[in-house]
Order: C-alpha cells, then sequence, then structure tokens
C-alpha cells in the first residue's frame, strides 16, 4: 500500500509561487487519486511489493506505469521546494552546472524552455547518468527518467492542475516563479 507523502512545509509556506489552494487540490487531491488508483490495480498485477522507482522501470505503459509515475515524480516534486531554499546549488553540482552549460542562469533558461515547450502534458527533468554528467528531459505524461537509466535530481510539473489556479495559462511565469522556492540542498543530496 502506498500512502500520501507529508509535505515538508505548511500549505501556505509557497505562495504566492505555489499557492494553499493549489497545493491542497495538487498533493490532497491530485497525487492521493494517484495513489488511491495504484493501490487499487495492484493486486494482482505482477507489481505487488515492489518499490515505486522499480514499478516504473519494469511497467509497460498504461495504467499501472502511469498511477506510480505520476506518484513518483510528484514525490520528488513536492519535496524539492522549501519556504526558505538554498537558491543556487555548490560543490560538485554546481561545478557539473558550469562545466556544461557555461553558468547557472543558463542552465535556468535551458530547463524553463524545455518545460514550456512540452505539448500537453508532462514534466521537465535534470537527472544524472553513472559518470555524474547531468543532463535534462522532458517526459510526456507520467514520465521519469529511471526509464532512461538516469537519476532524476529536480523536476517542474507542467500539467496544468500544477499551476492554473496561480498562473492561468502562464506556464513560462510559473516555471520561472519555481526557481525562488527550489532548495538546492535537496537536489544536491539527492546527486551526490
Ligand atoms: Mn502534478
Amino acid at each position: 500500500m502506498f500512502t500520501l507523502i507529508k509535505l515538508p512545509y505548511s500549505s501556505d509556506a509557497l505562495d504566492p509561487v505555489i499557492s494553499a489552494q493549489t497545493l491542497s487540490f495538487h498533493h490532497g487531491k491530485h497525487l492521493q487519486a494517484y495513489i488511491d488508483n495504484l493501490n487499487k490495480l495492484l493486486p494482482g498485477s505482477g507489481f505487488e511489493g515492489l518499490t515505486l522507482e522499480e514499478i516504473v522501470s519494469r511497467a509497460p505503459a498504461g495504467p499501472v506505469f502511469n498511477n506510480a509515475g505520476q506518484i513518483l515524480n510528484h514525490n520528488l516534486y513536492f519535496t524539492q521546494f522549501s519556504p526558505e531554499p538554498k537558491s543556487a546549488p555548490s560543490g560538485d553540482l554546481a561545478a557539473q552546472i558550469e562545466k556544461q552549460w557555461g553558468s547557472f542562469d543558463a542552465f535556468k533558461a535551458e530547463f524553463v524552455a524545455k518545460g514550456v515547450n512540452i505539448f500537453g502534458s508532462g514534466w521537465v527533468w535534470l537527472s544524472s547518468d553513472s559518470d555524474g554528467s547531468l543532463v535534462i528531459t522532458q517526459e510526456p505524461g507520467a514520465g521519469n527518467p529511471v526509464t532512461r537509466g538516469l537519476k532524476p535530481l529536480l523536476t517542474f510539473d507542467v500539467w496544468e492542475h500544477a499551476y492554473y489556479l496561480d498562473f492561468q495559462n502562464r506556464r513560462a511565469d510559473q516555471l520561472k516563479a519555481l526557481w525562488g522556492i527550489v532548495d538546492w540542498r535537496v537536489v544536491e543530496e539527492r546527486y551526490n
């Protein structure tokens, strides 16, 4: 049985980037629904007892993959934010970003552009490969870079439910605003 993660901040702590109303729907309704769906789908599916990463890596396209993927994606998404974030990376991660993109600003610009350019619902990801190299990928639907053998580090949700109450159709504005609440301590822990 999978259960809803507890948020590591209060429901109004990320306002106005993510309002309490958006959080209550996004975490309390959308994520809860994916969990309820997966818990109903798992018995007899052959995926019982596996972790979310294992299910997402092994399940074929379909309802089990979609619901497990959405739970894994949202768990990573909601736990990367803080009302008092470390606002930029340091150490090995900062050095790798500088090496590959030239600057933190250039990295952020490419990440947002790739999120904006996803057609329809999906996720933009920063991941690392086994050598520690970084890659930005676009995943439609419930996609997660673990299916490519990558380690997910950071993600922006571009499903409309993530921003429509606060930003309506202005996806780019919401993605840019998210930089103000990304806690790079969390991203660095995932990288190291
Ligand atoms: Mn979402």
